[in-house]
């Protein structure tokens, strides 16, 4: 017999509590651990995951259980049971001591079940709100920015989506960038036309990308949006913490403008490496400008002056612990957990959350006048509201100052913004609401390189989404970007190369295969797929083969080890052992004697041909949705769960089908094929049903409003070429009478 009696005075210092050794003797080389725990009124554990299972007794005292997000609270006389790697943590709500008993134990099997389906684990039924990263509306996108932030998130929603998640894709643009002021002064226009122009643009890249976030917040047009900025501010500084302050900055040696941002560069005081102002893309090291080497004047011809200006200062340094505590929460990448242990072993780092400038939004106190609220700030709050203005449209009452445990975050960003989204952010939540435990994931990209060189929209070395994307190319385009985007390491993309990987791959291996099967199965079997008959072992072995390419692609496009490189891999995977198989089965196909052997063999290369569909559909949904129809089948919707058979008797359209061939002009579609072209578009734009009919009504019965008008108007334009006017769209004409008008425009 084991006896142990909790004893206060006999325990350490463990896990952010108190803890207290349990010998179990023979009980512990049958492999399970135990010990006593202590929370301190208020206090709480810290949030952990690991392989084992583990079982709380809870033996006296009262507080809050937090496993994945979900709050349970919990007493005495209360037992819980942890799967492995859910996160959890005991928050002492109580007056006296919370002390509970600990078992846990190794269960292999459990853990790796666990790892390997990934269903649901840390998100279960909550509320995801997937972030691509604000553009700035200062240009167009480019394919460096489409390969990162924003085919990450789309490909990730729509994969969640199919497993059944709560999710959406969120976007913004960050119109008080101070870049947008910069573009404002060189074009010759004012940062709001500027905002509203490239707003435009981006909306119309990302729908020709087929990405569709569910809502787009622009800063600089909702009204709601400014005075709640303020308000998260005065949050901010609200418990006296922070206050102006004196401090360092740089100023023009001619003319005496205040320097950050675009306005300044020079060499990173870390790295030495060409920096510009408040942040280095290189180390992703945040720098104040005054701090820069050999800095430089964006204007001024001669060398900047040092002075002093009364900001509002953030003690960085004072809030270590917290954000450190938050890289214990959700997906924070080893780049995210580096960066911040070099950031935080700065003795101090004093951040301004203040700047003079005339474009953004003042904060409501008098203290700095001509100030603006840092755009960073911005970026922390922006989150916040984009989640409650979602919830406004849907009735859910979420609220930007009331921020809820049960909110699963996922950010998608350049290393570049690391800093921002995963350390200044936190910070500013803890100060605006410090009873929220924020829980997000971080999902990186680091550099793509164009030519060998970095994309930069102020040098206009890029290419631009909207002069490569078409219906014709985006699956490959998509399917390029999800190959080579910069996941773990910079990487380059060349025209050249993306053309050979479109040729070689996508039109000389995909779609090659999949017309050779249409017209086998055209041939053999009058275009109607066979029913399964003898299965030989080596047909076994390919259903087991095509399993396992399922299961990988799972976990590619799971939450924890998501990366499309590896998806991108896996599907062309799922092509070379199809082919393979079929190369091989090829030599009885036409033999009499082995004809029910045979009709195994192309059934089985039909459900590769569904599983290929059933798989691309995250990452190239167009190309999905057209194979699914050339299969007979219903689009990929559900992620499946298996590899099945496709129902004998359907009938294919598979022979014929150019699926990545070479573009017909959209202008030149026929008339029936460009009204539904502008009535997918109509309802993307204006959020509606997939279903609605739309073909006879007006764009203003639909309830567009102008911005949505201009943003079509550009889509209409990058895609056909055709210039409809604003007039002309919220006007009489019907969906269909304004599909008809773009046949007029039609150049000969
Ligand atoms: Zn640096």
């Amino acid at each position: 017999m084991i006896l142990s009696t909790y004893d206060a005075d006999a325990l350490h210092r463990s896990f952010g509590i108190e803890l207290g050794d349990i010998e179990m003797g023979a009980v512990e080389s049958m492999g399970v651990g135990a010990a006593w725990g202590k929370i301190a009124p208020g206090q709480h554990s810290d949030p952990h995951q690991h392989d084992e299972t583990e079982t709380f007794v809870i033996v006296s005292g009262q507080g809050d259980l937090i496993v994945d997000g979900k709050t349970t609270p919990i007493s005495s006389g209360m037992v819980t049971q942890f799967e492995p790697f859910e996160t959890h943590y005991l928050h002492n709500t109580g007056s006296d001591d919370l002390i509970f008993a600990t078992f846990y134990w190794r269960d292999s099997i459990r853990a790796s079940k666990v790892a390997v389906t990934g269903d649901g684990r840390r998100f279960g039924d909550r509320p995801i709100f997937a972030f691509s990263t604000p553009p700035t509306p200062n240009g167009g996108l480019h394919i460096g920015h489409l390969s990162g932030p924003y085919l990450g998130t789309d490909a990730f929603v729509r994969f969640q989506r199919m497993n059944g998640r709560t999710v959406w894709h969120l976007a913004a643009t960050d119109d008080h960038q101070s870049y947008v002021a910069e573009c404002a002064r060189r074009e010759g226009r004012s940062p709001e036309e500027v905002a509203v122009h490239y707003a435009a643009d981006i909306a119309a890249t990302l729908a020709l990308m087929d990405i569709e976030p569910d809502q787009v917040v622009h800063t600089s047009q909702d009204e709601l949006y400014r005075p709640a900025l303020q308000a998260f501010f005065s949050r901010i500084i609200g418990d006296g913490r922070i206050v102006p302050a004196e401090g360092a900055a740089l100023f023009d040696g001619d003319t005496g403008r205040y320097l950050y941002e675009p306005y300044v560069h020079g060499r990173c005081p870390t790295c030495g490496a060409g920096a510009g102002g408040n942040i280095c893309e290189e180390c992703g090291e945040p720098n104040v400008c005054v701090d820069l080497i050999d800095p430089q004047s964006s204007t001024g011809t001669v060398p900047p002056r040092a002075g002093t200006i009364t900001r509002y200062m953030l003690p960085l340094h004072e809030l270590r612990a917290d954000v450190l505590e938050h890289h214990h929460v959700g997906r924070v990448p080893v780049r995210v957990r580096e960066l911040a242990h070099r950031i935080f072993a700065r003795e101090r780092f004093d951040v301004a959350l203040t700047h003079p400038s005339d474009w953004g939004v003042p904060p409501v106190q008098p203290d700095v006048p001509d100030q603006v609220i840092w755009v960073w700030i911005e970026l922390a709050f922006g989150f916040l509201w984009g989640i409650e203005t979602l919830g406004r449209r849907l009735g859910t009452g979420w609220r930007a100052d009331a921020p809820s445990d049960d909110w699963k975050i996922v950010h998608f960003l350049g290393y570049d913004n690391t800093f921002y989204h995963s350390m200044l952010s936190p910070a500013l939540y803890k100060l605006a609401s410090p009873e929220w435990t924020p829980d997000v994931d971080y999902h990186l990209n680091e550099f793509y390189l164009l030519d060998g060189d970095k994309f930069s929209t102020s040098r206009r070395h890029a290419i631009w989404g909207k002069d490569i994307l078409g219906p014709h190319s985006v699956d490959g385009i998509r399917f390029y970007l999800a190959l080579t985007r910069p996941e773990t390491q910079r990487t380059n993309f060349t025209i050249a190369e993306y053309e050979r990987v479109v040729q070689d791959t996508l039109v000389g291996t995909w779609q090659q295969w999949l017309a050779d099967l249409g017209g086998r199965v055209e041939k053999q079997y009058g275009g109607v797929v066979p029913d399964a008959g003898i299965w030989t072992p080596e047909h076994t072995a390919f259903l087991a083969r095509l399993e396992s390419r399922l299961a990988e692609m799972t976990v590619c496009l799971g939450q924890d080890g998501y990366s499309l490189n590896l998806a991108a891999r896996t599907l062309t995977g799922i092509v070379e052992d199809t082919l393979r198989f079929s190369r091989l089965e090829s030599a009885v196909a036409g033999l009499g004697d082995w004809r029910d052997e045979a009709r195994t063999a192309i059934a089985l290369e039909l459900a590769a041909a569904r599983l290929l569909a059933s798989c691309a559909a995250p990452v190239m949904p167009r190309f999905a949705a057209r194979l699914a129809a050339a299969l007979g089948i219903e689009p990929p919707a559900q992620w499946p769960r298996q590899v099945t058979l496709i129902p004998p008797g359907t009938h294919l359209d598979l022979a014929g089908q150019v699926f990545f061939g070479a573009p017909p002009e959209p202008a030149r579609l026929a008339e029936p094929e460009r009204l539904s072209w502008l009535s997918g578009l109509v309802r993307q734009t204006l959020r509606l049903a997939a279903d609605q009919p739309v073909a006879d009504a007006t764009l203003v019965s639909l309830g567009a409003e102008s911005l949505q008008a201009i943003a079509l108007q550009y889509q209409i334009l990058a895609a056909t070429g055709a210039d409809v006017t604003v007039q002309d769209l919220l006007g009489e004409n019907t969906v269909a009478q304004l599909a008809a008008l773009l046949t007029a425009e039609e150049r000969p």
